[in-house]
């Protein structure tokens, strides 16, 4: 069933998330926000989408707007950069986008992500939308507000707190997601459980994700808005959010592994010992590795050749070195029992021992 989540910023609602059974509604909800006919519209995505969908969603919009023009860039991390928006920027320009027009970021975190830092600086500012296809991104980083690009050696270091007009998800999308990024979305589902709700993650003990991604998706959906609506900024409660990703970051920057398994390795070690089975359970559940030798052997990663102790420092070190450290210590979630986490500080000498944990 179709449903409608408002997201609220000091009591008022700023837009909603729509969960559709496909696109075809995606022109009557930009004329209910608003947009009308002469108003230009850029859907911006990746070389992976753009063959599946962009087609399509420019089909239907050019029935009700005069200009739909589709900016497709090479799909990956890689290019979530300024270059990249600075091809967006000269799109934008020559095709003479102003204040009063649009933006739709159609694919994953990383189109979602780079278009929102688009929009964000483009003329100080023009409106955008939402429309995530992996099921990271319609979790997790389609709301929230946050949006930025890597610089140099590191992530979404460039960004702004920008809010879409709308975030509108079609899980039937997700049919077409590998299963390795299908799993990663899984990581983060599974996070904002552990943190926030015992009944969800006891639902995920019953049934796999992919079995109704819908349910799931909205049940996350309620975590992640409620939690952005306490704190839009990250200043407090927001932070809970990053449950296995201090651990995480650290692992990504030194293996292959992608970002929703580096989450679910790093956040093994910050469980209390009670429900540390629990997590790796579903964890596994959802083809996820739970360590890193887990993951080796999964054929996902290859260890590097150090010894081990020798590559439990370098990440450690990654760790330490992250843009959230200060004075030589991090701090990070742990969660003491399903539904309930706290913060703590970890030291050069915490980090090192939750690491050997993992590997
Ligand atoms: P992604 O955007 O790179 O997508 C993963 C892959 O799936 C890509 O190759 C993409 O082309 C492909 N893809 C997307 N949708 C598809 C579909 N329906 N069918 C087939 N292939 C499809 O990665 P992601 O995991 O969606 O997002 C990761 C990014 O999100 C990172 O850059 C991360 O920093 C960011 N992020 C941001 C926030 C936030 O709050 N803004 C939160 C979490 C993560």
């Amino acid at each position: 069933m179709a449903q409608s989540i408002p997201v609220k910023a000091n009591d008022s609602i700023i837009y909603h998330i729509e969960l559709v059974h496909d696109f075809s509604m995606l022109p009557t909800f930009l004329q209910q926000l608003g947009y009308g006919r002469t108003q230009k519209i850029c859907i911006v995505t990746d070389s992976n989408v753009a063959p599946l969908y962009a087609r399509d969603v420019q089909d239907l919009l050019e029935k009700e707007f005069d200009t739909v023009i589709l900016h497709t860039f090479e799909a990956g991390e890689h290019n979530k950069n300024l270059e990249t928006v600075n091809t967006l920027y000269q799109t934008l320009i020559e095709q003479h986008f102003d204040r009063q027009d649009l933006l739709i970021a159609l694919g994953g975190g990383v189109v979602g992500d780079l278009t929102g830092f688009t929009a964000a600086t483009y003329l100080r500012g023009i409106d955008f939308i939402q429309v995530p296809t992996t099921l990271l991104s319609q979790v997790d980083s389609s709301i929230g507000g946050k949006t930025g690009v890597d610089f140099m050696q590191y992530k979404n270091m460039v960004g702004a707190f920008y809010q879409p007009k709308a975030v509108i998800i079609d899980p039937l999308v997700l049919k077409t997601l590998d299963a390795r990024q299908f799993s990663c979305g899984a990581a983060e589902i599974i996070k904002m459980a552990a943190c926030f709700d015992r009944e969800l993650f006891e639902t995920i003990e019953k049934n796999r994700i992919e079995d109704d991604p819908e349910m799931f998706i909205a049940g996350a959906l309620n975590i992640k808005k409620d939690v952005v609506q306490k704190d839009e900024r990250e200043s407090g409660l927001r932070r809970a959010l990053n449950f296995g990703h201090t651990l995480g970051h650290g692992i990504e920057s030194n293996t292959d592994l992608l970002h929703g398994e580096c989450v679910s390795i790093g956040m093994i070690p910050m469980c209390s010992a009670k429900i540390q089975e629990r997590m790796k359970a579903v964890l596994r559940r959802e083809g996820l590795p739970v360590s890193l030798s887990e993951a080796a052997v999964q054929g996902k990663t290859i260890l590097p050749e150090e010894s081990p102790d020798d590559q439990v420092r370098v990440i450690a070190e990654a760790v330490l070195h992250d843009k959230k450290a200060q004075d030589g210590k991090v701090v990070t979630v742990q969660v003491d029992d399903i539904g309930s986490c706290s913060f703590v500080k970890m030291d050069s000498q915490q980090i090192l021992k939750s690491l050997r944990e993992v590997l």
